[in-house]
């Protein structure tokens, strides 16, 4: 299971407890700084409740990989 499916089957909202979410991953380009680094380290996740939108960031280089990452989402979200 990729990071995007993973974050989708943990979500639980912060606002109004929803459970379903809408995972977009998007380049942060058009600032000076991104043509200092790599395309691929100005990747972010935005994750939107399917609800009321809410919508927080996640940098999936730091999440990418983790053996204990149910455990990290069940953190952020809240179990
Ligand atoms: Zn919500």
């Amino acid at each position: 299971m990729n990071l995007d499916q993973e974050i989708k089957q943990h979500f639980r909202c912060a606002k109004c407890g929803n459970t379903r979410a809408t995972v977009k991953r998007f380049a942060a380009t058009g600032t000076g700084l991104s043509k200092l680094f790599d395309i691929q380290h100005n990747v972010f996740i935005a994750v939107s409740c399917g609800q009321c939108g809410f919508t927080e960031l996640y940098n999936p280089e730091v999440l990418e990989g983790k053996k204990n990452l149910g455990n990290i989402l069940d953190l952020i979200f809240g179990g």
